[in-house]
């Protein structure tokens, strides 16, 4: 609904998002200032957390080379039958998100106690190494960190903090145990009620979740959370839930949660199986 109000606002917010060149989807206003500013004084503090969880049996499937990085070509140690972590994404209430908050920049070792956790259960998917805000190119983790990470302050102050109550959000709210234990389990010919699942997570958790799909695939499932970590809606909207299972979706009513095939793509089986040490 757009109020008077919000019209000036919103022709000034595209103004700035055409004259900054951004490439971002939707940026919040303020986060102009912040980009690049180093510090982040001015910035608007975020309202609440998605937790973005993604499902490998469809993101895998478009691994075309593999790498020591892409989890997707561990054979049978892949992630294959669970949710893994793509990150956790402070955001407004308006639809929109800060990114790359503060010019902090990655450190490894800061992390390094949690790293057997963060490959089995936060894994790059990918063998792409995505930029870092500062212009480099970096790792999953490390880019996860400087784009959504350094913007959770006051909530996070570091790393080692925002991994670590990420996955321990990850392990309290079990996606796919609720979703198999409502019989939603990897099929490669199951199609399933995308209103039933959205249900399953709903009466586990309270909230609603978001689900992105790739064509009638479930991609990636979002879990929202206040401030303070409790389960809320990732939609604020009221019509929200309609809006998921009809237009506004990136799902179709009905769609599947593919197996995971570690074989099929030229190469990967045979490199899994070549580099034993993962
Ligand atoms: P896509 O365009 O593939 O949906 O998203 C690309 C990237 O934009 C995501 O990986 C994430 O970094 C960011 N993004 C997309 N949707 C959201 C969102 O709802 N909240 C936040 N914080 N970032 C998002
Ligand atoms: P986001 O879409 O989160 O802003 O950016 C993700 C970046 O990390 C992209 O450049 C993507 O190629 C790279 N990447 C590496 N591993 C993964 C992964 O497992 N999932 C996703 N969504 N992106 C990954």
């Amino acid at each position: 609904m757009s109020s008077p109000l919000t019209q000036p606002l919103l022709c000034l917010f595209l103004a700035l998002l055409f004259v900054a060149g951004t490439s971002s989807p939707a940026r919040a206003p303020d986060e102009l200032e912040r980009v690049g500013g180093g510090g982040g004084e001015n910035q608007r503090e975020f309202d609440y957390f998605a937790l973005a969880l993604q499902w490998p049996g469809t993101y895998c499937q478009r691994t075309r080379k593999c790498c020591s990085s892409n989890g997707c070509c561990r054979g049978s140690n892949s992630p294959a039958t669970i949710f893994t972590i793509h990150g956790l994404w402070p955001d407004y209430n308006d639809g929109t998100w800060p990114s790359c908050c503060t010019k902090s920049s990655f450190d490894p070792k800061e992390i390094s106690t949690l790293n057997d956790a963060l490959e089995k259960y936060w894994p790059s998917l990918s063998c792409s190494k995505p930029s870092s805000c500062n212009g480099g190119k970096g790792s999953f983790w490390g880019h996860e960190w400087e784009k959504h990470g350094t913007c959770s302050y006051p909530v996070f102050g570091n790393e080692y903090d925002y991994f670590l109550t990420t996955l321990n959000l990850y392990f309290k709210y079990n996606v796919t145990s609720v979703l198999n234990d409502a019989g939603y389990v990897p099929s490669n010919t199951e199609k399933y009620p995308l209103g039933g699942i959205i249900s399953a997570i709903e009466n586990a958790f309270h909230a609603s979740p978001q689900i992105i799909c790739s064509k009638d695939s479930v991609q990636e499932l979002r879990l929202c959370f206040s401030k303070d970590f409790k389960p809320r809606d990732c939609a604020i909207a009221s019509d929200a839930k309609i809006d998921m299972v009809t237009s506004k979706s990136s799902c179709p009513k009905y769609v599947s949660l593919p197996e995971f095939a570690s074989t099929g793509h030229d190469g990967l089986q045979s490199w899994a199986s070549n580099n034993s040490a993962l």
